[in-house]
């Protein structure tokens, strides 16, 4: 299978690649745009100390403040193409500003980022366009949210409306411990992110992420994945950023899939052109699998860490074309992405005491590793005053293989595991066990 229209005369300007970001996810997009044989560079800025293990990856430093700077500095390094990683700088309208200055940029303006960056929004929107989520109350005040907690006949989870990276969910067990988040929240836990509180019901069925190439107007899927996101074994434990994740879900069926496109991802589209939204990027559908059908969780502006690891290594080379197609609002809908036949995992290797207080700064060994269809991505890392490499995150590195079943996949993961060393090093040793047939005879 390949992708139509992609001749190298139509899309001749992609030699210089500017990844945004410093974790693993622009680690793993880096690795996957560089495949292609138009790219002759990728700079990141920042990245991070593994950036540059990577073929034709470079660091930049760029002030994004600064625009002018900005601007003189992709101009100098002859940038065709922008990849904005993280939410912050969507949210701040990094995208639009560059797209004011005619760069081409794979990452929704601030009205599209606000699909993630404002939780109440985005719960408006779905109830404007009739896509399946849980009923939720935006409130102001512990007053009004003190009233709906004690009247409630249904659970609920408490958010922080704005960004708190990953953290301004909770997930009470009680009405006075829902009460204390709530509480939390509107003392200023989360800085202005929680101004406003979303007090939700609580759904339950298993979560499956679901990733949509959007141009604005058409989209196309990536493959599906589902992700770990309790610090601890058999999913228990404070929530994190994620331990790890495998791909394809093979919980989605493909007529899942269709009822997701039909009830979830159609609606969100034909809503963000109905508002004039002209959405480039990628939109991040974290769903659940309820009793009643799929419903959406969560709204993410780009793409999941560390599902973007996991299903990185599974593009082909013109993954490229369809990030470009995309900032220029060109997908034409008969694009077919070359996806492996193989599945991926990805374990990720934290810092002691992560997603609380955690040290950094021990040095990192790494022995003898099986690199056939494996890949270690930095996720928090730098180099020492001896270009050592040191840890410098609470997520370290992001051990990702890829294999015909799962069952090889994570054997091959955990025999790399083992051969990375630092100090305080904790990772889950059951990453995927819902798809690992000998997980149970093994444990
Ligand atoms: P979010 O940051 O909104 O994705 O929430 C983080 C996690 O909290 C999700 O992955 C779910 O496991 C859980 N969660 C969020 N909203 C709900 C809900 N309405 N019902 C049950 N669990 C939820």
């Amino acid at each position: 299978m390949s992708i139509n229209s992609t001749s190298s005369e139509k899309f001749n300007r992609l030699e210089n690649v500017l990844i945004i970001g410093n974790g693993g996810r622009e680690n793993s997009l880096a690795w996957a745009i560089q495949k292609n044989e138009l790219v002759k560079k990728v700079f990141l800025s920042p990245g991070n100390a593994g950036s540059e293990r990577i073929n034709k990856c470079e660091r930049v430093k760029i002030d994004l403040k600064n625009k002018n700077e900005l601007v003189e500095k992709l101009d100098f390094l002859k940038i065709d193409l922008i990849v904005i990683g993280p939410e912050i700088p969507l949210a701040n309208g990094l995208a639009d500003f560059l797209r004011g200055k005619d760069f081409k940029v794979f990452g929704p303006g601030k009205d599209g980022a606000k699909l993630e960056y404002s939780k109440s929004w985005a719960k408006e929107f779905m109830k404007d366009a009739n896509i399946p989520t849980a009923n939720f109350w935006k409130v102001s005040t512990l007053e009004e949210a003190k009233k709906i907690i004690y009247l409630s006949s249904i659970p609920l989870v408490v958010k922080a409306d704005g960004l708190a990276s990953g953290k301004g969910v909770f997930i009470p067990d009680s009405k006075d411990e829902c009460f204390r988040a709530a509480e939390s929240i509107f003392n200023g836990k989360f800085g202005n992110s929680g101004d406003v509180v979303v007090l939700e019901e609580k759904i339950e069925g298993p979560e499956v992420s679901v990733f949509a190439l959007c141009d604005g107007q058409r989209f196309m899927l990536l493959p599906t994945a589902q992700d770990h996101k309790r610090l601890n074994e058999k999913d228990k434990g404070p929530n994190t950023g994620g331990m790890g994740a495998y791909a394809p879900a093979p919980l989605l069926k493909e007529d899942h899939i269709e009822t997701i496109v039909k009830e979830i991802i159609t609606p969100t589209i034909n809503e963000l052109n109905k508002r004039n939204i002209d959405y480039r990027g990628v939109i991040y559908f974290g769903l659940m699998l309820t009793k009643s059908g799929p419903k959406v969780i969560e709204y993410n502006c780009r793409f999941g860490d560390p599902e973007c690891q996991t299903i990185m290594p599974l593009m082909d080379k013109n993954f490229l074309f369809l990030l470009e197609k995309c900032s220029m609002g060109k997908l034409t809908g008969d694009e077919k992405l070359d996806t492996s036949d193989k599945v991926s995992g990805c374990v990720i290797a934290t810092s002691k005491g992560y997603p609380h207080e955690y040290q950094t700064g021990f040095p990192i060994k790494i022995g003898n590793i099986n690199s056939n269809n494996c890949q270690i991505f930095d996720s928090g890392t730098c180099f020492g005053k001896e270009g050592e490499l040191l840890t410098d995150g609470g997520r370290v590195l992001s051990v990702v293989c890829q294999d015909k079943d799962f069952d090889s996949v994570f054997e091959k993961s955990y025999k790399n595991l083992k051969e990375i060393h630092f100090e305080g090093i904790f990772y889950r040793k059951d990453i995927g066990h819902q798809v690992r047939k000998n997980f149970s005879k093994e444990h």
